[in-house]
């Protein structure tokens, strides 16, 4: 399976969602279509000063809302196909969880693995130099983020580039999101794509009637789950199913393959041995797996792929074991496994939803760069003086004076990381609650179907009220 047949697979999904709706067609081309894509060569020195010619990309899926937003990956194998594809889930990932922004995503034909830092450097700067030079990126333009292969570092390059090119501007660090701390970035950024796996897995495993239909009991607590990757993504979510939900991390897959203990894993301690020994293999008490893709089809509840797309096809869809795939990862499933895993009675949890806490906590940033000034300081003290007020009163009528200890967690204002992930979870959980809504009430075949259709329902509204000109 080629991974241009992720975009069949994006198309596969959208048309399905689109046959259940009532829209006019050129309204439901207008969503699907790619608004406009650039690709790119530039001339970057390597380390020993020869050069070398990048083939880069940035694809802007729908204006419908700006600025566009979406990552940017990394990747040898990234081509413009892919990028188009990625940028629509983009597009129908911000209508799903109401973030304001049509979709994008960039490319960058590098192997992350193994270039310097030198070198990654000049190309993240030269790449941000031709999307200035094209207009594709800007705090009301298109607004990037990291994806695959890329983190906080190249997006403070990329910030740290386009204010100094764009010497006027003066919101210029809201061009780009997942920036560090130190760069105006967010607390929360950085767990929040695997956070809000876990509130999203969460939310569905609430249900007790969806559950009883798999043959599970409610709620995370002691369910065994496989995770594929443990990059960003899949580090979050392992650890957080782990540490707040309870969960059982029986298998962990990377690219050098897989580890599988029964009893589970200590996600922190796989993380901090990969990074010591540059692989999982050989992880104290645990089963090593030379073939990771295997790990997939092993005994478990709940399968968590969090790395590339195509990882469940045709090939191994009919072997998968796990009553809950949740995509972590865009596009983890393909059309056709998805199709075998359907009419197995294994519910997916899509990944427009599922892994949209990143953009979701992306969209916080943007805010804040663009208010200069963090979410914490208008409030913070302001709720710490109203909460001791209330606190002192109940003392006073009730008699009974509080800990020191209990007192102050009532009363402590809360931090900026602590409004960030509240709202994420509030937006996590009132996605699912919409999309499942959807699902049940009008009768369509799955999450993934109600998914798609209330993004193509939302983006279509706005089209019909503000993109359109005569
Ligand atoms: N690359 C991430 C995604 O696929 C995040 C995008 C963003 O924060 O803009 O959702």
């Amino acid at each position: 399976m080629s991974r241009d047949s992720f975009h069949e697979s994006v198309n596969h999904y959208f048309n399905r969602a689109a046959s259940f709706s009532t829209l006019d067609e050129g309204l439901i081309d207008q969503v699907r279509f790619c608004n406009s894509a650039y690709r790119m060569r530039f001339p970057v020195k390597r380390d020993d000063g020869t050069i070398t010619v990048i083939e880069a990309y940035r694809a802007e899926h729908s204006h419908h809302r700006l600025p566009t937003k979406g990552g940017i990956r990394f990747s040898p194998d990234v081509t413009m196909d892919e990028t188009i594809a990625l940028a629509a889930l983009m597009t129908y990932k911000c209508a799903v969880v109401g973030v304001p922004f049509g979709g994008a995503k960039g490319g960058v034909r590098i192997d992350s693995n193994t270039i310097s830092d030198g070198f990654r450097e000049r190309v993240t700067r030269r790449y941000t130099a031709e999307l200035i030079r094209k207009n594709f990126i800007g705090p009301d333009i298109d607004v990037p983020a990291p994806d695959y292969g890329t983190g906080e570092r190249e997006m403070g390059w990329i910030a740290d580039t386009y204010k100094n090119l764009k010497l006027n501007s003066g919101d210029a660090y809201a061009c780009v999101t997942g920036k560090p701390l130190a760069m105006h970035g967010i607390p929360g950024r950085k767990q929040a794509t695997g956070l809000g796996v876990f509130y999203g897995i969460r939310s569905c495993m609430e249900i007790a009637e969806d559950m009883q239909a798999l043959g599970l009991t409610t709620g995370i607590a002691g369910k065994r789950v496989i995770v594929q990757g443990l990059g960003n993504v899949g580090y979050h979510a392992a650890f957080f199913m782990q540490r707040d939900g309870g969960a059982i991390i029986t298998g962990i897959a990377e690219r050098e393959g897989g580890i599988f203990n029964p009893n589970g894993l200590d996600v922190d301690e796989v993380f901090k041995f990969r990074n010591a020994n540059k692989s999982i293999l050989g992880f104290p008490g645990a089963e090593s797996i030379a073939n990771g893709q295997e790990l997939l089809e092993r005994e478990c509840d709940i399968l968590i792929p969090s790395a590339l797309e195509n990882q469940i096809t045709a090939d191994n869809a009919p072997r998968i074991k796990a009553k809950i795939v949740a995509e972590a990862a865009n596009g983890p499933v393909d059309f056709e496994g998805e199709a075998i895993l359907h009419q197995r009675g294994i519910l997916m949890i899509p990944d427009l939803f599922l892994n949209a806490g990143g953009v979701t906590v992306s969209y916080f940033e943007w805010l804040k760069n663009r208010a200069g000034v963090s979410f914490d300081r208008m409030i913070s003290r302001h709720e710490e003086l109203v909460k001791r007020e209330l606190v002192t009163a109940m003392e006073e009528m009730t008699g009974v004076k509080l800990s020191e200890e209990a007192s102050r967690r009532l009363i402590h204002g809360p931090s900026e990381e602590e409004l960030v992930i509240a709202a994420l979870e509030q937006s996590m959980m009132r996605a699912y609650a919409n999309i499942h809504r959807a699902w049940k009430e009008r009768n369509l075949p799955d999450l993934r179907t109600a998914a798609f259709l209330l993004a193509l329902e939302r983006v279509a509204e706005s089209y019909k009220h503000h993109g359109i000109f005569p």
